[in-house]
């Protein structure tokens, strides 16, 4: 099915400034619409976990932002928040199942470890990657999606 990526965006930041309103959110100007042929819920799905992780795995007050933009043959999404980072050792592990950079903390804040690992398979079914950059003050995960992409297989 074809979907508009911008109007998923702004559908999540909305629902994030209702459930987040510690964290203040900038969605940045880009493309007015975007239309692709991708699966609305799960991708929403995808940017509701990578918000959700903004706020949750940072401290309240910090600012977390949302760019779409297109690059090439694909159109990207980026999430990025002013947290304290994600340490190198842990930066590819993320995206392992149940893994947490600081198991004791995240309990307490409820994270099964599960949503990275589903955002990256749902994201792989749209032909798609995940991109993690992180230093202190600037945590980036960056969705890539094809323009064109072939049929949408299961993850
Ligand atoms: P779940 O998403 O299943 O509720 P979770 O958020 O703990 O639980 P993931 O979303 O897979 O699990 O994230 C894995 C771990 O990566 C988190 O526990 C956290 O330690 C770290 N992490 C993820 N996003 C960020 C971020 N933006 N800043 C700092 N650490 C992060
Ligand atoms: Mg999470």
């Amino acid at each position: 099915a074809e979907a508009d990526l911008v109007e998923l965006v702004e559908q999540a930041a909305d629902a994030f400034r209702v459930t987040h309103g510690d964290h203040p959110l900038t969605v940045a100007p880009g493309p007015s619409a975007l239309s692709l042929r991708l699966d609305p819920q799960r991708v929403r799905q995808v940017l509701d976990n990578l918000l959700t992780n903004a706020a949750m795995h940072t401290p309240p007050g910090t600012p977390v932002s949302v760019a779409v933009s297109l690059a090439n043959d694909t159109a990207q999404v980026r999430i990025a928040d002013a947290g304290p980072g994600i340490p190198p050792a842990d930066r590819e592990r993320v995206f392992d199942r149940f893994y947490r950079v600081d198991k004791a903390r995240s309990r307490d804040r409820g994270g099964s470890g599960l949503g990275l690992a589903v955002a990256q398979s749902l994201i792989r079914a749209h032909g798609g990657r995940i991109d993690l950059t992180s230093e202190p003050g600037a945590t980036v995960f960056t969705v890539t999606v094809p323009l064109a992409v072939g049929a949408l297989t299961n993850p």
